[in-house]
């Protein structure tokens, strides 16, 4: 079987429309057969009708010569096709054609059969009889009238002819008709496929254009530009991933190099060669950092983190956390408060989580002003988890809210940058929020502090 569809719905089309057609003939055929034979019944009978009022008038005027009577009515009849015939109850008396012995014999046997087909010989496709019995002076006549069906055969036999010469004419004309439908209906596609051949990376922003396609093809268009849209933004996304990471790994690697410069640009003391590296060491740590950040982004982007899931006191997790983070809110003089509401036990990856906190709080502390404040408060409700890290800091302009969870993404360029943020730190608290099922949102007032709120199904 081909594999071409186009084919596969005409050769179709063109079963169906023979087997309409072989059908509505048949009809047609039987209608006809039906109709002639019917027309020949009404001859007969006519015939027969003929035949009857001579006989019994020839009967009155021959004063019951039954025999004169037959030969004066059968010589009347001026046949032009046919026989007609009448017999007394058991001799023949009188026919249009003579008639052998075996065919007399035939009829008055009550064989209607045998004389049937004894009488073949009126034509080749057979013949149609019909009889009358008739009551005369006291005696019983069987009148017979025949007819051959050459005219039934001929009639039938110009339809057969007309049949079988229009049929492959109209076959053919149906194969091209169902030819043309199928390749019409398939040029949409096929326009489709020559357009989604053209498009590459580089102009993911096209879209397929068919004209006014119908319904059915409508929904193939959406889906597939719909799909062009996901993969444009997608890549679109890596792109700026690709250009940011870049330009955030230019940073620290100029700095190093031109620290390294300036220290072997001549001979130095000891202390500027410790400086130097001192200052390489920091960025080479900030790098370390970023590094790290990417490939965990990246390492969940394509799916490869397992969560190291066991069960641990998260509340026990929240005051560690508070702990290390201790030392940097001093030195910024900002008082740190962490509380739970009792022992609370999660089940999920201890380290993701740590990181998750870390992260809020680390942010916390570096966008609060010395002499803020940084809270973070744990509880459990509804099988959920609640946890807020809020602050009494610059709080996140409204317009940058939206995009706060974006890679890259600072409200705040100069100041982050010179903290030592990159941006991806939020990035990473809703990817492991997410990870966990849960979620994470921003309430913030700019100048008024922010909070940020991360539920964790239990
Ligand atoms: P960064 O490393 O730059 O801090 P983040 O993804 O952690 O990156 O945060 C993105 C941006 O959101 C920051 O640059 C900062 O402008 C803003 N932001 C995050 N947390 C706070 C906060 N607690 N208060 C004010 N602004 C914040």
């Amino acid at each position: 079987m081909t594999n071409s569809l186009r084919l596969r719905l005409t050769a179709l089309y063109l079963a169906f429309f023979a087997l309409l057609f072989v059908g509505f003939s048949l009809f047609l055929y039987s209608l006809l057969a039906r109709e002639l034979v019917s027309r020949l019944d009404e001859t007969l009978s006519a015939e027969l009708n003929t035949l009857m009022s001579l006989f019994q008038d020839e009967m009155e005027e021959m004063k019951g010569d039954a025999p004169a009577a037959a030969r004066e009515a059968v010589t009347n009849m001026r046949l032009r096709t046919g026989l007609v015939a009448i017999f007394a109850a058991d001799q023949p008396l009188a026919s249009t054609t003579p008639l052998a012995p075996h065919e007399f014999d035939a009829v008055l046997s009550g064989n209607s059969a045998d004389f049937l087909s004894a009488l073949t010989r009126l034509g080749p496709h057979g013949t149609h009889a019909a009889g009358h019995r008739l009551e005369m002076h006291g005696q019983t006549f069987l009148l017979l009238a025949a007819h051959p069906l050459d005219s039934v055969a001929a009639a039938l036999a110009v339809m057969r002819e007309a049949m079988w010469i229009s049929a492959p004419l109209i076959l053919a004309l149906a194969g091209f008709g169902g030819y043309l439908l199928a390749s019409r209906s398939l040029a949409p596609l096929a326009s489709m496929a020559a357009q989604a051949k053209t498009i590459t990376e580089q102009n993911l922003d096209t879209r397929l254009d068919i004209g006014r396609p119908a319904a059915e093809l409508a929904v193939l268009v959406d889906s597939f530009n719909e799909l062009l849209s996901r993969l444009d933004q997608s890549f679109e996304s890596m792109r700026r991933f690709v250009a940011d990471a870049s330009h955030e790994l230019r940073t620290p690697l100029s700095v190093i190099r031109g620290e390294a410069d300036v220290a072997l640009s001549r001979e130095r003391s000891a202390a500027e060669y410790q400086q130097s590296l001192a200052t390489i060491l920091d960025e080479s740590r900030r790098l370390t950092r970023l590094v790290d950040d990417l490939l965990n982004l990246a390492r969940a982007d394509a799916g490869h983190v397992r969560l190291q899931v066991h069960d641990f006191y998260l509340n026990e997790l929240l005051a560690d956390c508070c702990r290390s983070v201790q030392p940097l809110a001093a030195a910024r003089n900002l008082t740190i408060e962490c509380r739970a509401a009792g022992d609370l036990q999660f089940r999920g990856d201890e380290e993701l989580l740590r990181r998750l906190i870390l992260n809020l709080l680390d942010n916390a502390i570096r966008y609060t002003p010395p002499g803020g404040r940084v809270e973070a408060d744990l509880e459990s409700e509804d099988g959920q988890v609640r946890m807020q890290v809020a602050d009494t800091g610059i709080g996140i302009p409204e317009e940058a809210a939206p995009h706060i969870f974006e890679r890259f993404y600072r409200a705040d360029k100069a100041r982050s940058r010179q903290d030592g943020g990159f941006g991806l730190g939020l990035a990473i608290v809703k990817w492991i929020a997410e990870s966990h099922h849960g979620a994470v949102s921003l309430s913030s007032r700019a100048g008024a502090g922010t909070a940020f709120t991360v539920t964790l199904p239990k």
